[in-house]
């Protein structure tokens, strides 16, 4: 597998390159065994309250590691993850090890995870979690599911079905990425999401007037409909001000923290409202 020059991450296949599905097969090969080989793990990346200024929760992002210790990035490895079927035993590893690593303890209130559409569409995603609530003794509360609208263009009855079985456990669900897709608009119609999360390119083009335009119109929007706001991407001070200055619920991004193993970020700190201290970002 080639190494993608000067950063830790490999370029594992590429459409246009005659091996790219090659390298699919030997992603999707390494996927089998990732949980049993321990190939497979998760930072956590803190959501800032910004009324408070606390840290009410934390989003759980998965990593994959190759053999010879390379880092392949989740946007290479979660398309193959949910072509093959791989996603649903990662999925319930990573909610599992959640509860387990995370909601055990005491400091972190809420932890949000990433769940593909493949995940929800499948018969008994919910009675699996509800049995991790229970092995784990976690109550639902503590957990939202983000749900990215992505190719996935059609709400199917069977996801919808399953979205009210989450919520019976007390389990929020959150929209993630909200203005990347065409599916985002029907979604928010047909679910009542707690949080709407708004992709991180609107913070990014809001330079423009055009850009600033359509980030508050974005903002009002979601609002209108009643959803909690949090805003992806914040990575200066000068953004952080005009989130506070437009009333956004939470915040997310590098100027508020970086992704880290549970094991390094001081969560104490979480409670004395500061920023978490990431010893080494992952
Ligand atoms: P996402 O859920 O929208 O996660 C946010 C992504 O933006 C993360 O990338 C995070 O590291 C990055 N990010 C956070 N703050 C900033 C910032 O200020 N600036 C910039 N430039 N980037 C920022 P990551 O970890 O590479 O994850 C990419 C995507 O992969 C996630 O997007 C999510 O859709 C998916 N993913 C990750 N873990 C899982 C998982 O366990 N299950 C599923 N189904 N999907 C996952
Ligand atoms: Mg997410
Ligand atoms: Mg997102
Ligand atoms: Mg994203």
């Amino acid at each position: 597998l080639a190494k993608a020059s000067g950063r830790n991450c490999a370029r594992l296949f590429d459409p246009t390159d005659p091996q790219s599905s090659d390298e699919s097969e030997n992603l999707a090969a390494l996927l089998k065994i990732a949980i049993g080989q321990d190939l497979v793990s998760l930072v956590y990346q803190p959501i800032q309250d910004v009324a408070s200024g606390g840290f009410e929760a934390v989003e759980a992002l998965m990593r994959l590691k190759m053999l010879d210790g390379t880092l392949v990035p989740p946007s290479l490895f979660i398309p193959v993850a949910e072509r093959t079927g791989a996603i649903l035993e990662l999925g319930r590893w990573a909610i599992r090890t959640v509860c387990a690593e995370l909601l055990a303890q005491d400091h972190v209130r809420v932890v949000s995870v990433n769940v593909s559409p493949i995940q929800l569409k499948t018969p008994g995603f919910a009675t699996s979690v509800a049995t991790i609530l229970g092995e784990t003794g976690v109550t639902g509360n503590r957990l939202a599911f983000e749900i990215t609208e992505g190719l996935e263009m059609e709400m199917h009855s069977d996801i919808l079905r399953c979205i009210s079985d989450l919520k019976l456990l007390g389990i929020r669900i959150w929209l993630d990425d909200f203005g990347t897709g065409f599916a985002g608009l029907s979604w928010l119609r047909l679910i009542d999401f707690d949080t709407v999360k708004i992709d991180r390119s609107f913070l990014h083009d809001c330079g423009t007037p055009k850009g600033m335009a359509m980030l508050q119109d974005i903002i009002a929007l979601v609002r209108n409909r009643g959803h909690k706001i949090l805003v992806e991407g914040v990575e200066t001070e000068e953004q952080m001000v005009l989130m506070r200055q437009f009333g956004i619920d939470k915040v997310q991004g590098f100027h508020v923290g970086r992704p880290a193993p549970a094991a390094n970020f001081q969560t104490k700190r979480a409670i004395q409202k500061r920023p978490f201290t990431v010893l080494k970002s992952a």
